[in-house]
C-alpha cells in the first residue's frame, strides 16, 4: 500500500479478478476502496486533477473486465456502507456500496416492504442503479427517489431526482454520462408484517438459489431478454448449455449463465459470449445484447 495523497491511499498494480464475482479480470494500476462519500469525493478529484482515468467497481457482480493492464484509477464503492432506514416513513438514505442483500433484510427487519425480490443479486446499490437491476417487471428504478452523484468532468456534485433519470430494461443514462453514483435516497412502503417479510425475503433467496448458479462464479444473466422472448430459453432450445471454451460453461442449470469451472480467462468468456450470439443468429435470426459490462475491451 502507498499512501500518494494525505487522507486515502492507493495500491498499486491490483488483480481485479479477486473482485469481480465471476473471478476473471487483469490489473488496475490503481486501486482505492473509500470509507465513504467524502473520500469518494477526493478520489475522483484527485484522477481529475492527475488526468488518469477512473473506473468504478461495486460488488463486480456484472463485469467482464479483460486481463489486461489497466491504466488509471479503479475505485471500488464496497466499503462505502452507510445506510438509514427511517421505518415510519419508509425513506432509505443509502450509499453506493451498500449490497443489495444487506438491505433486503434490513428492508423486512423495520417493515418495510417491495425490496424482497433483490435479496438474490450480490451487487451493490450503485451498480444496481447503474444497470437498473431487475426482476420480472420489478426494478430498483421504481423505488427510486433521487441519487447524488459527482460529474467526473465538473466535479460538480448534486442530486437527481427519479423524475429526471431515463430508465430503462437493464439501462439508465449512467452507462454513458460523466456521473459517478455517490448515494440513493428511495422509498418502500411503511408498516408492512415484519415475520411475512422476513419469510419472502428467505424464500426469494432460496428460489434464486435453486434455479441459478450461485455455488459457481458468474455474473448473473449474460445477455438482456430480447422482446418477447428469453435469452436462456434461446440458449438452451439451441442445446447450447454445457458449451465450454477452457474453463468457462454455458451453465448446466440456466441458460444465460456463463459459470467460470476454475481458471477461465476473459477471452475464453467473450470467445464463448460470440459463440452464442453467432448461434442465435443464425439460427433464430435474433441478435443477444450483453447485459454484461465490458471493460477494457472494444467493446460497443
Ligand atoms: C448470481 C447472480 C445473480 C444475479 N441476479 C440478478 C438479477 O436477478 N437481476 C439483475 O438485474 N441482475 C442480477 N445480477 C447482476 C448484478 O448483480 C447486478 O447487475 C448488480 O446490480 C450489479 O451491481 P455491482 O455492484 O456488482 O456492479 P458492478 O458489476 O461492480 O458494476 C456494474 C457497472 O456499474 C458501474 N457502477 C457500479 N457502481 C457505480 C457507481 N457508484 N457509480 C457509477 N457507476 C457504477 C460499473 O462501473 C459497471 O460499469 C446477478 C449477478 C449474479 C452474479
Amino acid at each position: 500500500m502507498k499512501k500518494l495523497m494525505e487522507n486515502f491511499n492507493f495500491q498499486e498494480k491490483v488483480l481485479l479478478s479477486n473482485y469481480t464475482t465471476i473471478k476473471v479480470g487483469g490489473f488496475a494500476e490503481y486501486f482505492s476502496r473509500p470509507n465513504n462519500k467524502d473520500e469518494f469525493i477526493n478520489l475522483i478529484k484527485w484522477a481529475h486533477s492527475n488526468n488518469q482515468e477512473c473506473r468504478i467497481i461495486g460488488a463486480g457482480s456484472n463485469m467482464l473486465i479483460n486481463n489486461i493492464f489497466l491504466k488509471g484509477l479503479m475505485i471500488c464503492t464496497k466499503n462505502m456502507k452507510s445506510i438509514k432506514i427511517t421505518s415510519n416513513t419508509g425513506i432509505v438514505e443509502a450509499e453506493a456500496g451498500v449490497m443489495l442483500p444487506t438491505m433486503s433484510n434490513l428492508l423486512a427487519k423495520n417493515g418495510l416492504q417491495g425490496g424482497e425480490w433483490t435479496v438474490g443479486i450480490p451487487g451493490t446499490v450503485g451498480g444496481a442503479i447503474y444497470m437498473n437491476a431487475g426482476s420480472g417487471n420489478l426494478s430498483l428504478a421504481k423505488n427510486l427517489l433521487s441519487v447524488q452523484v459527482i460529474d467526473t468532468k465538473t466535479l460538480e456534485i448534486y442530486e437527481i431526482e427519479k423524475k429526471d433519470i431515463n430508465f430503462e430494461y437493464r439501462f439508465s443514462p449512467f452507462q454513458y454520462n460523466n456521473l459517478m453514483i455517490l448515494s440513493s435516497k428511495l422509498f418502500f412502503e411503511p408498516k408492512g408484517n415484519i415475520e411475512q417479510l422476513l419469510e419472502t425475503t428467505k424464500k426469494n433467496l432460496k428460489k434464486k438459489t435453486e434455479t441459478q448458479p450461485y455455488h459457481l462464479p458468474s455474473f448473473g444473466s449474460v445477455f438482456k431478454n430480447p422482446n418477447n422472448n428469453y435469452a436462456g430459453k434461446l440458449i438452451e432450445e439451441l442445446g447450447l448449455k454445457g458449451l465450454k471454451i477452457g474453463d468457462a460453461e454455458i451453465s448446466t442449470m440456466h441458460g444465460n449463465f456463463i459459470v467460470n469451472n476454475s481458471s477461465a480467462n476473459s477471452k475464453d468468456i467473450l470467445d464463448l459470449i460470440t459463440v452464442i450470439q453467432q448461434k442465435v443468429l443464425q439460427k433464430k435470426g435474433i441478435f443477444l445484447q450483453p447485459e454484461v459490462r465490458m471493460i477494457g475491451f472494444d467493446y460497443p
